[in-house]
């Protein structure tokens, strides 16, 4: 048995520890009070309860959470289990332990096990919205993990609910928050008692392997220390066989035995600095054959939940393949405790430079002044603020987008209970059907057979697409008539606002085109469509403006030419029509949607460049540099109607990958100096693999993003400069 002292002098030098200085007469005082709360109780193996909170707050520490998290995890069975109560804590160990320890008390009293598989996003969420504090949910974690922990004592029907819950919940939640290390310790506990014999299968298989795997897990891990060190370069390298569960799930969904399993190898190099992964990269590629495909930056790319590393995996001498995974201690850390790790760095005690932390330095930047407080606050909305999750009486979970009104919910339900509604009770009362919907509110719809529908305010009032789509379905079936009249007038409206005429719809050559682009056999079908909003009039005018305004062309043109060459100017003026256009090439042409774009060869225009479009005799919009000598003549009189209004898309601009391929002669350390300039040019990097070919050559294809050309080029320029680069070609993407 456990005891109590054991456990008290093992989380107290994990504080002083990890926490140097901290006030330990605080935690004295937490601990003396939570174990004179639970003094009557006992765990199930018969040690006193305290040892529970002891645990979880040396976890809660371990993440590397602060004092009022340590402080929150020593009471946090307090309230729920003994006569303490949120004063008392409040009192005597300040508001926010107090609001710690509730928030973990009401995660503990709701019921977070559901046998449908798709309500466990919804539960997963609710979970998190219903914590205010983002250390609530930590503390929860470590509370769950404790109890994993010790589930041998639990009665099996337990053991597989508890296991249940925490596969669904608290496994996904660690992941989701970047903590690697305690996600694995428990999807594999549960395993053990969810399926004993895969497990035990598993855990045999690589006891009878343990020898022959740490042996090759040392020859590995010497190899890289060596030439690491060698080279000079600080490094802590170690190996581990992958953790149980990714085990048992490989076999199950790729349906092989342990045998044909051959990645179980993942070894780590942990380095000072970014350039060192880059050069740890090289030399691992160097000591090892690549399997191809495999490598992975995600340095440059982070996966959403903070992740970096670069991962590579290659073949040693014995024909094993092993997975590398290259880091600065920084981004281990992250990846071993996720979010936790940023109140290490908050307080300033960090090991890395904040440099290496971008996503926490990008979160600081927003909330300079604002206490921790607030910056979890605000770490929570960014999760979650765009989802609200509420109620059916019988206890189901709708989400819905948030600020949605029962009128969201009616139609979530079903479209029937949306169109006959009449009202609708939240909690138990009366409620107007347009009040804002509140995580955990039980919504009833009133519905009524005489119910006259829906009605059009509804549709400004509703957040979700889908009550928008439901309600506008129901006035396009009963309201044809009104819908006609009403999307008639919306139509001709929005056509003298773009300075068309109504008759071009009537033209008898014209008309019949402008139907078939718009996808309707007549225009009543057409009016009605905007009259119950499926489509709106903005977007049917904009759909056939440009055949209009080019049949008007035509239409002038053939007047001219029969009044014999007389310049005209048809084209409205463009300062009369400004929409948005699509870009093509980078390029948007006013007037022009989608038209062919070339960049003219005299004077190569790049993003940044004053520009004008010069209308070709087909091939499109030739785009010269406004300075250009060929674009001189704008004004002439027979040359000014072909010269139309270009612009760079700087708004809509994105950075565009790219792929290069150079041809190398092989040489050991060339991916090294490869990698080494993209970091150098600080280039995001996609992609980087190389290929040897017979004869002492290789290729290199690298894939990264570039804002324009000029900077391709610069990029290639450098990438020309290394030693034994001896070509270089744009790749197909
Ligand atoms: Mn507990």
């Amino acid at each position: 048995m456990e005891t109590f002292e054991q456990h008290y002098a093992s989380m107290r030098a994990t504080i002083e520890n990890r926490m140097p200085g901290a006030d330990m007469a605080l935690v004295d005082r937490a601990v003396e009070y939570a174990n004179d709360k639970h003094k009557q109780q006992k765990r199930k193996d018969g040690s006193p309860y305290i040892i529970h909170p002891l645990a979880v707050a040396e976890i809660v520490t371990e993440m590397g959470l602060d004092m009022d998290a340590i402080l929150g995890a020593l009471l946090h069975d307090c309230i729920e289990d003994t006569d303490a109560s949120h004063e008392e804590i409040e009192k005597l160990f300040g508001q926010t332990v107090a609001e710690l320890v509730e928030g973990v008390t009401k995660l503990t009293r709701a019921n977070f096990s559901s046998t449908e598989q798709a309500q466990m996003e919804n539960l997963r969420k609710m979970f998190m919205a219903m914590s205010k504090d983002i250390r609530v949910v930590l503390i929860k974690i470590a509370d769950r993990l404790h109890n994993m922990r010790t589930m041998q004592y639990q009665t099996p029907a337990k053991q597989i609910l508890k296991c249940r819950e925490t596969m669904d919940i608290y496994a996904p939640l660690a992941h989701r928050l970047g903590m690697q290390k305690i996600k694995w310790e428990l999807e594999d506990t549960s395993l053990r008692y969810l399926a004993p014999v895969e497990y035990d299968e598993i855990m045999s298989y690589l006891q009878a392997h343990k020898e022959q795997d740490e042996a090759f897990m040392r020859t590995i891990q010497n190899k890289i220390t060596q030439r690491l060190t060698a080279m000079g370069i600080r490094n802590t390298t170690y190996g581990r066989i992958k953790h149980v569960y990714s085990i048992y799930r490989k076999m199950q969904t790729q349906g092989k035995t342990l045998d044909e399993l051959y990645d179980l190898y993942a070894f780590r190099v942990i380095v000072d600095t970014i350039p060192d992964c880059y050069n740890v990269l090289g030399h691992v590629h160097d000591l090892f054959n690549l399997v191809p495909g495999r490598f992975k930056d995600y340095i440059s790319t982070p996966k959403p939940n903070m992740y970096q590393s670069l991962h590579t995996t290659v073949i040693g001498s014995q024909g094993i393949p092993f997975e590398v995974q290259i880091r600065t201690w920084a981004m281990h850390e992250t990846a071993e405790y996720g979010i936790a790790a940023h109140w290490k760095y908050k307080q300033g005690s960090g090991t890395g430079s904040e440099k290496d932390f971008e996503w926490v330095r990008r979160l600081l930047e927003s909330q300079q002044d604002s206490d921790a407080e607030e910056y979890v606050q605000s770490l929570k909305i960014d999760m979650f603020d765009d989802e609200v999750f509420v109620f059916t009486p019988k206890g189901r979970i709708v989400s819905l987008p948030s600020g949605s009104t029962p009128i969201d919910f009616a139609y979530a339900i079903h479209s029937g209970v949306g169109n006959s509604m009449v009202g609708a009770k939240v909690n138990n009362r009366i409620s107007n059907i347009d009040a804002t919907l509140k995580n955990g509110d039980i919504v009833e719809i009133l519905t009524s057979k005489s119910a006259k529908g829906p009605s059009r305010d509804w549709l400004n009032i509703c957040k979700s697409n889908q009550a928008r789509t439901k309600i506008k379905q129901w006035f396009k079936k009963e309201k044809r008539e009104e819908n006609v009249i009403h999307g008639r007038s919306s139509f001709e409206s929005e056509m003298r606002r773009s300075g068309l005429p109504l008759s071009i719809t009537v033209d008898p050559e014209v008309g019949p085109q402008l139907l078939r682009k718009l996808a309707f056999d007549d225009w009543e079908d057409m009016y009605a469509a905007i009259g119950y909003g499926g489509l709106t009039a903005v977007k049917a005018v904009g759909r056939i403006r440009d055949d209009i305004n080019k049949a008007l062309k035509i239409q002038a043109n053939e007047k001219m030419n029969m009044a014999q060459q007389n310049p005209l100017k048809t084209a409205p003026d463009p300062d009369s029509v400004k929409h948005n256009r699509h870009a093509v090439n980078g390029v948007i042409v006013e007037d022009i949607d989608s038209c062919m774009i070339k960049f003219a060869k005299c004077c190569t225009p790049v993003p940044g460049d004053a520009i004008v479009g010069f209308i070709t005799k087909g091939f499109g919009v030739s785009v010269h540099r406004a300075d250009c000598p060929n674009a001189q003549n704008r004004d002439e009189p027979h040359q000014a109607a072909r010269w139309v209004r270009v612009r760079w898309a700087t708004q809509e601009e994105q950075p565009f990958e790219t792929t290069l391929e150079l041809d190398c002669i092989t040489r050991d350390g060339l991916l090294l100096d490869v990698a080494t300039t993209m970091t150098t040019a600080r280039v995001r990097v996609k992609e980087l693999f190389g290929r040897d070919l017979p004869g002492g050559r290789s290729t290199f294809t690298v894939r990264f993003e570039v804002k324009n050309v000029q900077e391709l080029e610069s990029i290639r320029k450098k990438l020309m400069n290394i030693r034994d680069v001896v070509g270089s070609r744009r790749g197909q993407n």
